[in-house]
């Protein structure tokens, strides 16, 4: 039998969501105090590596950074990060409120570099595991988190909460998952894998399919016919035609960070109605600068007869195969003629989308103590996973509460208001929790180091 030291707060994942909360913990007197972690299975920060391309704008205005919605007197504003790089005036000169994603990059790792001592970089969270109260045999007094470093060790820890923050997993159709991932990349690892797929230049001519009507499949599209000469690119899109996002500021206050009043207080038709309403705001849409690049670079091949690069919409792919030489074989129905064919391809991009469900796998060792709230995914306003009584720890979830909190939960709109409202919800509980720890120190005499121990 040994004791743990237990800590406040376990963050799973340092993405954006996360770091906002590091960052609200540390600037928060009554929460700085509390004892807490991250564990990141990036050796480093990183935000969306695999997308990081080099021209590519945010589609969220720089001042809806971690902090400025709440307190735009925090040092870690995104302005005073171009004042402390020495670019304040020139960004002004810019005139622009969407800088490149690259830059914001350099801003979230800015920010994270603050918290290097709080995070443990390369350790992918495995799995939870409840902790019982002494004495209490059905009482849930803790969670255990297992991880795994990049050497294979294993580590544990204890903790009363846990933020997860892992951000989606790549959503790959059926069709392809069968495939396997020989030449065939999700755009989360478009950057990090095209060239090993591509291959040299002075190679073969290489034709490449880009899949999905959304953002990451027009940039990656256009990335490709960029990149490199020898590609011959097609991005196969289900819909007549790459729409524009809208991003026209009355629909634009539904990524206020008061809208998420507005989206919990209906009831679970009405929220999913909702959302409905507004998807075209960030599903399957395209930003319109970027939709009218692509039709002249469409437009200009014909000027010089050398269509090399195609748009084929109103394409439903309805079989997948591999063929001779690791080429894919693609039956591609068109859905106006309803004429079918197939076309060959020496790889895939499968810019498909995220599941937004990769916690329920995350905290399946937990299931037989948390009832159906997993699964029908019921959460507090307070972004708490709700619990039966006997369960003490707090689960809080960012970014897979989209269908209760609504469109900005997976995006940065609501960062630096959501980090406030769980750092509350912390502080609050944490409180309760001491009072508990102080009347169960009396009765059990299980100390360590000022905190509650649990024997294990
Ligand atoms: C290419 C791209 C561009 C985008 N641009 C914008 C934009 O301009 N504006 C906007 O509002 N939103 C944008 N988004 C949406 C995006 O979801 C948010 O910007 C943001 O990344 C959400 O932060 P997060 O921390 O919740 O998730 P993520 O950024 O996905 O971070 C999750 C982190 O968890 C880590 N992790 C996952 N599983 C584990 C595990 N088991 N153990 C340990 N660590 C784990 C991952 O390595 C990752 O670092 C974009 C998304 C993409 C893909």
């Amino acid at each position: 039998m040994h004791r743990d030291t237990v800590f406040d707060l376990i963050g799973i994942g340092f993405g954006p969501s996360n770091l906002a909360l590091a960052v609200r913990l540390a600037e928060e007197a009554g929460v700085s105090d509390l004892a807490h972690c991250f564990i990141e299975r990036q050796p480093e920060f990183g935000w969306h590596r695999g997308m990081l391309l080099d021209d590519c704008r945010m589609q969220i205005s720089f001042l809806k950074d971690l902090v400025t919605m709440r307190d735009p007197t925090s040092r870690f504003t995104f302005i005073n990060y171009l004042f402390e790089r020495g670019r304040l005036a020139d960004f002004v000169n810019l005139k622009n409120f969407y800088p490149t994603r690259v830059e914001f990059h350099d801003y979230l790792a800015w920010v994270a570099a603050s918290f290097d001592d709080r995070v443990n970089y390369g350790q992918t969270v495995t799995g939870i595991e409840a902790v019982r109260s002494t004495g209490h045999t059905n009482e849930v007094a803790a969670l255990r988190v297992f991880s795994r470093d990049h050497e294979g060790r294993e580590w544990q820890r204890v903790t009363r909460a846990l933020s997860v923050g892992i951000g989606g997993g790549p959503q790959v159709p059926e069709a392809f998952a069968a495939l396997g991932t020989h030449n065939i990349v999700h755009s989360s690892q478009y950057l990090t894998s095209i060239d090993r797929v591509v291959g040299p230049a002075s190679g073969a001519r290489k034709r490449l399919a880009v899949v999905g009507a959304g953002q990451s499949a027009a940039e990656v599209f256009v990335d490709l016919t960029r990149r490199y000469p020898h590609v011959d690119a097609s991005l196969i899109i289900r819909s007549s035609a790459l729409k524009p996002a809208d991003d026209s500021p009355f629909v634009n206050e539904i990524f206020n960070p008061a809208f998420t009043d507005v989206v919990y207080a209906q009831p679970r038709d009405g929220r999913r109605a909702l959302i409905e309403r507004f998807r075209d705001t960030n599903y399957a849409v395209v930003d319109r600068p970027l939709i009218e690049q692509i039709y002249e670079m469409l437009y200009l091949q014909n000027v010089c007869a050398e269509p090399r690069h195609r748009l084929l919409a109103n394409t439903a792919i309805e079989t997948a195969m591999r063929t001779g030489g690791g080429r894919i074989e693609l039956t591609l129905r068109d859905r106006l003629s309803g004429h079918a064919r197939a076309e060959h391809f020496d790889a895939l991009v499968l810019a498909t989308g995220y599941r937004r469900d990769t916690h329920v796998d995350l905290l399946e060792g937990l299931a037989p103590h948390l009832g159906d709230a997993l699964a029908r995914g019921d959460v507090e306003r307070d972004y708490r996973l709700v619990t039966p009584a006997s369960f003490k720890p707090r689960i809080y979830l960012q970014g897979c509460c989209e269908d209760s909190h609504g469109l900005s939960d997976t995006l940065l709109s609501v960062l630096a208001l959501r980090s406030d409202e769980i750092a509350a919800s912390l502080a609050h509980h944490a409180l309760q929790d001491r009072t508990a720890d102080r009347t169960s120190r009396t009765q059990a005499n299980a100390t360590s180091a000022g905190r509650m121990s649990y024997a294990v």
